[in-house]
């Protein structure tokens, strides 16, 4: 008799037909002597639909009520599972993040979970229910509503894993797993039977979304093992779980194109110490994320100071707001011109494998190179490798790199 935590995402729970199939799975487990605990998000397009109802009111509402009007979304779906398995002859109980003793900071749309005492969900599993959890909220000591980030589902059902040391953790999707790469671009790509909590961010960081990237590292962090499957069928999924020696047999996991980067080049910047740190600073103080950072040699003679180049990406909906900050600064630093480009892809490849292998950097850029493609930045980690390309050969790029390193 197992523990098992399921969370079910937006698109499972999208329709009334979907949330009974939810409710026969529940089921399903439960007549086979399991416990379920059951975390459920918004039916798709709900959180999305209040944020745009509370835009076309005020273009920037409160923090605070915007968590108690998304938190809504969460609460129809625990009721409607709920009324789905009393009429399967299934007692089940739903719960707020708060009655489920979700305790968070006061950092509302963003709250970070404090600490979770699951006393009522215990107490109800005793009693023989199915106890169905809204995801994606909380509340603070002091009893605001609080919401956990877009994407938060995921995290309330992690966490809880972890303080139920539930036997099974399994999120449900509208994917079979986490695949080799997009299998909408690459034919080949395989659903991966397992894979590491560092792959796995790598992967999602990149622009690989199937999970949000917080509750992985939550995972990480208390070692909860989890399955990524899908609910539209019974297939095996992809197990997310620490790194262990075999994994380092495959080189490359897998092969991500992230498409919402931007790049920006300052042409002619003064090359003295300092200037790097104005410049990313600023970024900073605007809260624009930077991701890589190129810098040329100087082209200057020594007895004057030189210039050069410096080019970073940001994400694609900041570029503006980096823009603006840019052209603020161009004045005291002194540099020539700025370019900025929404046309470029940022191709990685991820794999622990890469810790004990070489040639590995080589092998992407002859395949690159054999597909007449431009490197323009390289960036590595000890488990990846990234290069901004041009986008409009992004998906060529990537076909190509996974026949290579994953094959077909
Ligand atoms: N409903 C929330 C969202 O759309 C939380 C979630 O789906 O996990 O972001
Ligand atoms: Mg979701």
């Amino acid at each position: 008799m197992a523990l098992i935590v399921q969370k079910y995402g937006g698109t499972s729970v999208g329709n009334p037909d979907r949330i009974k199939n939810v409710a026969r799975r529940v089921a399903e487990y439960r007549s086979r002597g399991d416990r379920v605990v059951v975390v459920v998000s918004a039916m798709s397009g709900v959180t999305d639909g209040l944020i745009k109802l509370a835009k076309d009111i005020a273009p920037l509402p409160s923090e605070r009520e915007m968590d108690v009007l998304l938190a809504t979304g969460e609460q129809q779906t625990i009721a409607l599972t709920a009324i789905a398995l009393h009429s399967l002859n299934v007692p089940a109980v739903s719960l707020t993040g708060a009655q489920a003793g979700i305790v968070t900071d006061g950092v509302h749309t963003k709250a970070k979970i404090h600490n979770l005492t699951p006393k009522k969900v215990r107490e109800l599993l005793k009693q023989g229910n199915v106890v169905i959890v809204a995801g994606f909220q909380g509340e603070t000591p002091e009893g605001q509503i609080t919401t956990l980030g877009r994407g938060g589902s995921d995290l309330t059902a992690i966490a809880l894993a972890a303080a139920l040391q539930a036997d099974l953790c399994q999120i449900y999707t509208d994917v079979d797993g986490v695949y080799t790469a997009d299998p909408r671009i690459v034919k080949e790509a395989k659903k991966l039977e397992e894979i590491s909590y560092d792959e796995m961010l790598e992967l999602a960081s990149l622009g690989a979304k199937v999970m949000q990237s917080r509750s992985v590292e939550f995972a990480k962090k208390f070692d909860v093992v989890f399955e990524v499957r899908s609910s539209l069928n019974d297939n095996p999924g992809t197990v997310v779980k620490e790194e262990t020696k075999s994994m380092e047999d495959v080189v490359v996991r897998g092969v991500s194109l992230d498409k919402n980067q931007a790049k920006v080049t300052l042409v002619g910047v003064p090359d003295k110490p300092g200037v790097a740190a104005r410049i990313f600073k600023a970024l900073g103080d605007a809260t624009v994320n930077v991701d890589m950072i190129v810098q040329n040699i100087s082209h200057g003679s020594l007895d004057k100071v030189g210039a050069t180049d410096l080019s970073f990406t940001v994400d694609k909906p900041d570029l503006l707001k980096a823009q603006k900050v840019i052209d603020g600064l161009k004045k005291e630093l002194g540099f020539r011109d700025v370019i900025a480009t929404e046309k470029i892809g940022k191709l990685s490849i991820v794999g622990v494998g890469m810790r004990s292998h070489t040639g590995v950097a080589a092998k992407l850029f002859e395949t690159l190179a054999n597909e007449g493609v431009n490197i323009d930045m390289i960036s590595t980690s000890e488990i990846k490798v990234s290069v901004v390309i041009d986008l409009a050969k992004g998906e060529q790029a990537m076909q190509a790199v996974h026949a290579a390193f994953i094959g077909c």
